[in-house]
């Protein structure tokens, strides 16, 4: 699913994310940026030591905070770390939290000039955030970053498995008859 938001486009896709060719790509990384299960080690297992090497000398990043390091052997150009909260029952900031990870990443993009970036689904796998309300905040803060800036081209939604992008599907369908 492809919509066009003001100059950009916003793109769900069912799919592995280290095999994007986007410029970069977002990494649900954990606090140490040590590598962990998940999205996060398999990027470190297709982007090769390197990534670790600068992860190690960048020292660790915050909750809701954005860091950046080359990709390695991935073809995208760089990865993108984020740390999303841990859930526990929603009342302990993490709606802010998880919308500051989206957000600091893509002012991360545009600070390095990226045109194109590709986010797996923050928070929803060992980090426990229920799917539905992670992807209401995905997609609205990727759909507000694109109405207000026109520098980022292409901000793609890469799911793991047919149900997740379904749910953001069908979460997108919901927000968009909001306005
Ligand atoms: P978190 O700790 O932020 O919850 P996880 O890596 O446990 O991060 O899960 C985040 C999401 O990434 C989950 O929906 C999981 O299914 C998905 N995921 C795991 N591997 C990949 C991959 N190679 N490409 C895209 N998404 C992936």
């Amino acid at each position: 699913m492809e919509i066009k938001i003001n100059k950009g486009i916003l793109s769900l896709v069912e799919g592995d994310i280290t095999k994007q060719s986007t410029d970069a790509i977002v990494n649900a990384a954990n606090k140490s940026l040590l590598g962990g299960g998940g999205v996060d080690g398999a990027i470190h297992r297709a982007g090769g030591p390197k990534i670790l090497e600068e992860c190690i000398k960048i020292g660790g990043c915050e909750t809701g905070e954005a860091v950046i390091t080359t990709g390695g052997n991935l073809k995208a150009k760089y990865v993108i770390h984020t740390v999303g909260p841990i859930y526990r029952d929603g009342l302990h900031n993490e709606p802010k939290l998880l919308d500051n990870a989206y957000r600091n990443c893509l002012k991360l993009a545009s600070s390095k000039g990226i045109k194109s970036i590709a986010f797996p689904s923050i928070s929803t796998g060992a980090y426990r955030y229920p799917l539905s309300d992670a992807a209401e905040i995905a997609l609205k803060t990727a759909v507000e970053y694109l109405k207000e800036h026109t520098d980022i081209e292409l901000v793609r939604f890469v799911l793991f498995g047919q149900k997740t992008l379904e749910v953001y599907e069908k979460v997108y369908a919901l927000i968009s008859t909001d306005h």
